[in-house]
């Protein structure tokens, strides 16, 4: 867990952007050196907006802290978890190829979708989801801002297909994001 305020979130005490960024890096010069893998996931939360509007901003702040701990209870110990931006997260999973990162994505997925959020029966799903890409390193991007922009155009994709899913990124991803 982190520990030095300059790399944690103030909201949900997780790792920010700044810290994940430099961490990234970090991986992915190590999977070079050692001729293996670092695979992200970035998610976002569905229907965000309806969850503030219905029960107010502090309870929508307090959504995303109890997901930030859920995540955590749910991935290995080598696994980075920061918060990205407003709803967003990234995970990093170091040493790891595209199909165990996407099943690993897919485990926190579940993991949310089967948890009894405050209110969660009040969204448009029923319960509170998220949708999410899965990019690897180093066939969907050589830089971390290229790897992001992969996973993220994954993202997309399902949110453009009905939410609360997970994807691999695909190359074609690229063009109709
Ligand atoms: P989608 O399923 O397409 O992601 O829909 P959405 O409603 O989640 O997405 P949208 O981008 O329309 O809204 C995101 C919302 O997240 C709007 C913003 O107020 C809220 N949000 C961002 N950061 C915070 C935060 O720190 N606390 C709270 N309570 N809300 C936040
Ligand atoms: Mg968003
Ligand atoms: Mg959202």
């Amino acid at each position: 867990m982190p520990g030095a305020t300059a790399s944690v979130d103030g909201l949900t005490a997780i790792f920010n952007k700044r810290y994940l960024t430099h961490r990234l890096a970090e991986e992915m010069r190590r999977a070079l050196d050692d001729v293996s893998s670092v695979s992200v996931f970035i998610f976002d939360l569905d229907n965000f907006k309806h969850y503030n509007d219905r029960n107010g901003h502090v309870a929508g702040d307090r959504l995303l802290q109890r997901l930030a701990r859920l995540v955590q209870e749910n991935v290995r110990k080598d696994t980075t978890v920061a918060r990205y931006g407003g709803e967003e997260f990234l995970v990093i999973f170091p040493g790891t190829k595209r199909a165990q990162a996407l099943a690993a994505a897919e485990n926190i997925r579940q993991a949310i979708a089967a948890h009894e959020f405050p209110f969660g029966f009040d969204q448009p799903l029923g319960f509170v989801s998220i949708s999410g890409g899965v990019a690897s390193f180093p066939e969907d991007g050589a830089g971390t801002a290229e790897l992001i922009r992969a996973a993220d155009a994954a993202l997309y994709q399902c949110k453009r297909s009905g939410r609360n899913r997970v994807l691999a990124f695909e190359s074609r991803d690229r063009f109709e994001a």
